[in-house]
Formats: C-alpha cells, structure tokens, sequence
C-alpha cells in the first residue's frame, strides 16, 4: 500500500533546499530515481546560503595538491577523540570513511567545486589525528547569472553588502584582513573586477560573483536545473505519510492546497535545525535561551523534530547548538563573531567587569564558557568585546569596517543608541555607561595589558594554539592574538551567547535512517543536516563540520535507498 490518491509519486522526496537537502536530491538522482525537493520559505539555500560554505572532509581528495598528507584513519582518530562515546562508534566511521567518497561523488556529478585550505586547521591540536590544514575546503566563485530565473530566488549571504561591495572567499578574506600591501592588491583586484561589470553595476545589481555558502547553494542549486529536478518553493511539508509503520510520502502546502506526494524509495527530511523556534528551545535548552540570538536562516524552526516525534522518533542532542557569540544590527540582522574576537587589543568581559574565557578559542567553546560565567552569577549574558582606538583603527568586527576605512562618524547612530556599540573615553566613563563594575574592569585591563605586552595570557591561555592565532594579526609579536588595550577612546560591543543553528534533532544511524524510541529504524524516512542529532555531538571539530556532515549524511541517506550500501557492507 501507498499513499492513497497521491496528487504526485516519486522516488525520493526531499523536505528542505539547504546543502543536505540539495545534496540528496543529486544523488538519487544520479542513482537512477525521480526525485522532488520542496522548500518552505520563497527563497532557496537556507542557513546554508549564510554560511561561509566551508566543508570539512577528513582525506579528501584535493589535499594532496597543498601538500596535506591525511587518513580516513587519522580523521576518525580525531574525531572520537573529541566524540567520544555520545554518538554511535558507526555513524562517527561513516562520517570518517564516506565524507570524501561524497566529495568525490560531488565533484564528479554535480556543480560543487570545494578545494583544500592549506592554513585552515582542525579546532583541538592536542588530539591523535588533528592536522593544521587540508580538511576545511573552501567553494569556487560562481557567477549568480547561470542560474537564470532561479538567480532572483537564492537567499542573500550573511554579509551581503554589509563590509564591501564584493564578495571575497575564505583565502581573500583572509588576505583582506592582513592589511598589508597583499591586502591592498587583493582588495583593489577585486574591486576593479566588480566594477569593471559594467551591466550589473549599471543595474546596481549586488556582486554577481558568489562565494561561500552562496556559491554552494547556487552550484547545488545549477546542479538540480541541469537534471530537471523539480524545487517547489513556499512549499513547506506539513505532515509524514505512513504505510503501517512505514513513511511512504507526506503532505505538502503548494499554493494554498494540500498535496499528497508519494515517495516509493524515502523521504530525506533536511528541514535545518529549530533555532527560531522560542518554545522547543526553552524546552531543551538552557535559560534564557530564545529565539532572538541565532544567526540562522527563518526557516530553522524545528519541522522535522515536530513531523517526526509525531510519528514515534527518538530526538538527540536537543539541549546543543553550534554556538558562537552573536549580536544583532540595527537593521534587524544577527551576525555572528567568529573572527573579531581573537585580535590583538580586544578583550570580553562579564558585568562584574572580568574576563571569563579565552576570547580566541574557538566560538562554540567560547559560548559555552560564556552560559558557565552566567552560570555562576557573573552576569555573562549579555556580555562585551572591549577594545581600544588601535584596535578600532585596524580591524574589521562583524559590520564595522576598520576605522582607518570608516571615521565613527560614519557609523549609523542606531548603533550607539540602541546600545549595541558603547563609546567612552576612558575605562570607567565605559563600564559607568554599560552599568557594569569600572573599578573591576580597569584592574582586568591592566591585569590583561601587562601580560599581553610579554604575549602571555597566563588566565586563560590566548594565542597559544594555531587556532587562536588563526584569526589573529600575524604581523603582531610575540603573540599575534594579544596586544594592550591602551589607546583611547574605548567601545564595548555587546554579544549575545548565538548560534549559527541548532544540532539537536532526529535521531538517526549510520546509513542516516531515522530512529524511532524504542531503538528501531523507521523504514522509508532519512534525516540528514541539522535536521537530525548531530554527529559530531556536543563538538566542534572544525570549520565546516556541519556542512561536511550534512552533504555527507544526505549522500549516505540516498546512497542506502537506492544504491542498497547497507547491503554492500555487511
Ligand atoms: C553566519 C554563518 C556562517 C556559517 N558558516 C559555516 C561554515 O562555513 N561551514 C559550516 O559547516 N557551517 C557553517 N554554518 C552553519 C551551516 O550553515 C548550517 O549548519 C548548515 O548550512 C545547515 O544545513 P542544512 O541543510 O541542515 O539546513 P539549511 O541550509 O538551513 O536548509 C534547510 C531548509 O529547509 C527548509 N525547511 C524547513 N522546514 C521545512 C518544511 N517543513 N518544508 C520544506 N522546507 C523546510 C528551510 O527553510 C531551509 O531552507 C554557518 C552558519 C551561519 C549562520
């Protein structure tokens, strides 16, 4: 039996046009099936399409032109290290094993074009299997024209517009931030290259060169119109069809009217996360948790944990989030700080005025560090990145471009008046601003100020891991993280403990098959992405782990539905 009076049958049904979703649909698609991709919002790409794109790929197959020796044992090395025993010894392998087989898949089937970044490095050197480089890949630039009518539908980047005209890759990214004569070539190669596209500019169109999670989406996005497969937008899946206990299908809202499609091989649930949804997080999460510091895409409201519990899944990792601190602009958006925060002159500081963290570590350590300093009493949420006039000078933070690029007249009112941006002349005139503790915050200063000349952070540790100096400014010494904060005037950014989405969700096995509560798999129904209970767990291991698990888990999904993998291996 099947769905009854479907409006629609097809092979394989995917719920969600983000890099897991899109992933699966050229795979079954390749795999001999007919496949459908419905997507809820009007626009396509998710949080995927805010990302920076980047995937994590223990022993991929571009390593070796940057000269990475990697794997498949020294990734999953690493990554059960850091795992451990939460999450299943079998889904931890098949990450380690199949995400470069995916890659591989990938490169040859579709669009996406990732390569190696050489200095991107895993979070946790300490750990057998980590590497300095080569598992965190970066897209290739596409133009957002091939993509035709399908161009006006992609969701815009993260910082689209925000910082520059242009849209830079992780590697230009980081040269910009060098500020140096490479950084001036860099900027001005680009900046002739967006203004010498005289069509788009004479439309005022938005940089036609897409990197990142855009880039990713739109080569995803290229790869569905080159097989025809159908992408329904506003078209949000509202319930799971079964056949005994079997999912065979569900019902989709398209133009006001229910259809029924039916799915002969699965449906691949990769709804993203349930960030924006206030209700499950204050469920499972820690107070004063809410809807209102995620960076994720609207669309991250949890549909897959509502549609699946419904039918009997088991849930994992609800209470987890791929944090990092965030703050949100006066325009509405949430932004995310993730390099900012490691410079030289900077420091954040809780309401008593103190320190809490290495301010370099990685985000979704820091955040952690964050909830346990508000844990204690501190008064952690919100807290504040403090820096002084040279650090203001120098650097880019989220949407402030450095000040030797942007006077502070220059920058929005709404940005002091709403209280996000404060600025003082001196340390006490700040904290009496900010309504935290003046004496306590000039004695951290000074604390901090004294070390950092020496380069040491003998409190927490900054700068000492390839990590911390990542995001840095390499050409400050002994330690590129640390510098005083002694210049006046001194601002203070106030930041939320954000997330760039939730990794809670259904709870599946290795072949991605969703799990019901009493342990058995629920035939027929896939999760992949932030859909479903995070492999990498209550971790962290690397820029790009959520990507690379999301594309890796859907290709798995489809792979086992129509290619019969589970059999291949046992
Ligand atoms: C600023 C920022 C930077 C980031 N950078 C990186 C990075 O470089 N590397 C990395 O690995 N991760 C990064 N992330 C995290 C990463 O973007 C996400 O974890 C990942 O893209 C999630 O992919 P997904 O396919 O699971 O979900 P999504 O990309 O969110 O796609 C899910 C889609 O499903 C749709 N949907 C939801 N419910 C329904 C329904 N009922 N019916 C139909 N459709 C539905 C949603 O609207 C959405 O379009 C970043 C995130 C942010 C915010």
């Amino acid at each position: 039996m099947a769905v009854e009076n479907p409006d629609l049958t097809v092979d394989w049904l995917v719920v969600g046009a983000g890099a897991a979703g899109m992933t699966g649909a050229v795979v079954a698609h390749q795999s001999g099936g007919s496949v459908l991709v419905v997507e809820k919002e009007a626009v396509y790409g998710g949080t995927t399409a805010k990302s920076g794109g980047v995937a994590w790929i223990p022993a991929n197959h571009r390593q070796a032109e940057v000269g990475v020796r990697d794997s498949v044992d020294e990734g999953y090395a690493y990554l059960k290290a850091l795992i451990g025993d939460s999450v299943s010894d079998a889904r931890i392998r098949a990450y380690a094993t199949r995400a470069s087989e995916m890659l591989c898949f990938m490169s040859t089937h579709s669009h996406v074009s990732y390569s190696a970044l050489p200095r991107y490095m895993d979070y946790y050197e300490h750990l057998p299997g980590y590497k300095p480089g080569g598992r965190s890949m970066d897209n290739a630039p596409i133009d957002l024209r091939r993509l035709g009518a399908d161009a006006g539908t992609i969701r815009l980047g993260h910082y689209d517009g925000l910082l520059l005209p242009f849209n830079v890759t992780v590697e230009e990214g980081q040269a910009l931030q060098e500020m140096n004569a490479r950084a001036y070539l860099t900027g001005l190669r680009l900046l002739l290259r967006y203004l010498l596209d005289i069509p788009a500019r004479w439309k005022r169109q938005r940089d036609n060169r897409l990197t990142l999670g855009p880039a990713l989406v739109a080569r995803l996005r290229l790869s569905l119109q080159d097989r025809g497969i159908p992408l329904w937008l506003n078209a949000p899946v509202r319930e799971l069809v079964r056949d005994g206990s079997r999912v065979c299908g569900a019902l989709v809202e398209k133009e006001g009217k229910v259809q029924r499609v039916e799915a002969r091989r699965g449906v691949l649930l990769a709804t993203g996360g349930f960030s924006h949804n206030a209700a499950l997080r204050q469920r499972y999460q820690r107070a004063p948790i809410g809807d209102k510091w995620t960076a994720a895409a609207p669309g991250a409201t949890g549909d897959a944990v509502t549609m699946g519990t419904r039918i009997g899944a088991a849930l994992g990792f609800m209470e987890c989030a791929w944090w990092s601190p965030t703050y949100t602009i006066p325009d509405g958006r949430v932004l995310a700080l993730i390099a900012g925060k490691s410079n030289p002159g900077s420091i954040m500081v809780n309401r008593q005025g103190r320190r809490f963290a290495n301010e370099a570590q990685p985000y979704e350590d820091l955040v952690k560090a964050q909830y346990q300093s508000e844990a204690r009493g501190e008064g952690a949420i919100p807290c504040y990145l403090v820096f002084d006039a040279t650090y203001r000078g120098k650097y880019a933070v989220g949407h402030l471009k450095p000040g030797k690029v942007e006077r502070d007249a220059g920058i929005p009112r709404e940005n002091f008046t709403s209280g996000l941006l404060t600025k003082a002349d001196t340390l006490e005139e700040l904290a009496d601003k900010l309504q935290i503790d003046g004496a306590a915050l000039s004695q951290t200063v000074a604390d901090f100020n004294h070390h950092a000349r020496r380069g040491e952070d003998p409190g927490f540790g900054r700068g000492a891991t390839q990590h911390d100096r990542y995001y840095a400014d390499r050409t400050v010494s002994p330690n590129p993280s640390l510098g005083p904060l002694e210049t006046p005037p001194y601002y203070a950014l106030r930041c939320d403990p954000g997330d760039l989405d939730t990794k809670g969700g259904l709870l599946c096995d290795e072949y991605a098959r969703v799990m019901d509560t009493g342990g058995k798999v629920i035939e027929g129904l896939y999760a992949a992405g932030n859909a479903s209970a995070a492999v990498m767990g209550n971790t962290y291991p690397g820029a790009g782990a959520t990507i690379g698990s999301a594309m890796t888990f859907a290709y798995i999904a489809a792979r086992h539905a129509f290619a019969g993998d589970e059999q291949e291996s046992t």
